[in-house]
């Protein structure tokens, strides 16, 4: 089964996608998460990424389109992946594409400007793991520490309102008009866009989508 989580800065897809790798036993590859490894670990190609990310521009697409296929010809990956963040413009989904990447499903968070703008104010991060939480709907059992390692939290470079701003304009000009390129290639390959809500509570979100993912038999 191969998936795509679509949609915009905040919308809940990291936290929707580390539930659906649990319930569907497919790796979710997050290229926002790669390039954050590869900052922290310190490589020198991706700091030159740093400036680019933390004031909400997107990297550009050579950069990404081999990072995520050579990402997802890697072993884990052979019975199913889950994308989330790639691709996010039109030459990405092309060169995909021309890659033979076929997605079986396009799982579509919509949220709001206002709540997206709440939700990044509040989130905290875990870097080691991707865990994600808020300050107010989501908060860690400990303020300020991860649940299961009791590391620190951190808030992300990129959550600035400036950068966040800039994201969702991007979003909405750039990356949601892959949704037609998608729509257009749909008669050469089954492709169910499944659109959910993201405003309610995580497990209601998470109900939604399998609820929907039923509906259109993605899973019994
Ligand atoms: P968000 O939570 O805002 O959706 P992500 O974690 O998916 O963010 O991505 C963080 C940042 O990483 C993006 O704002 C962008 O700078 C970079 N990035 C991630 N994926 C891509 C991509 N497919 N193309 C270009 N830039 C990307
Ligand atoms: P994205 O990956 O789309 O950028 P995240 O999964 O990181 O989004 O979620 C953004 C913020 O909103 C995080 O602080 C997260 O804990 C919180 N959040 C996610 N889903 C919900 C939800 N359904 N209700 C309330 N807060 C949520």
């Amino acid at each position: 089964m191969k998936g795509l989580i679509f949609g915009p800065p905040g919308a809940g897809k990291g936290t929707q996608g580390l539930l659906l790798e649990e319930r569907l036993h497919i790796p979710v590859i997050s290229t926002g998460q790669i390039f954050r490894d590869a900052i922290s670990s310190g490589s020198s190609e991706a700091l030159q990424l740093k400036e680019i990310i933390a004031s909400g521009q997107l990297v550009p697409d050579e950069v990404v389109i081999n990072i995520a296929i050579d990402r997802i010809s890697q072993s884990d990956c052979k019975s199913g992946f889950i994308l989330d963040g790639f691709p996010r413009t039109i030459q990405q989904a092309k060169v995909a594409s021309e890659s033979g990447v076929r997605f079986d499903f396009i799982l579509e968070l919509v949220l709001d400007s206002d709540e997206i703008v709440r939700r990044i104010s509040g989130r905290r991060f875990h870097p080691a793991s991707g865990r994600t939480y808020h300050i107010s709907d989501r908060p860690p059992k400990n303020p300020g520490l991860d649940d299961l390692t009791h590391e620190p939290l951190i808030c992300r470079d990129d959550d600035s309102m400036d950068s966040v701003l800039k994201r969702i304009k991007i979003y909405e000009d750039i990356t949601k008009p892959i949704l037609d390129f998608y729509t257009s290639q749909k008669n050469d390959f089954t492709l169910e866009h499944i659109k959910v809500g993201g405003l309610g509570g995580v497990d209601a979100v998470h109900a939604s989508i399998l609820e929907k993912m039923r509906q259109c038999q993605i899973i019994s």
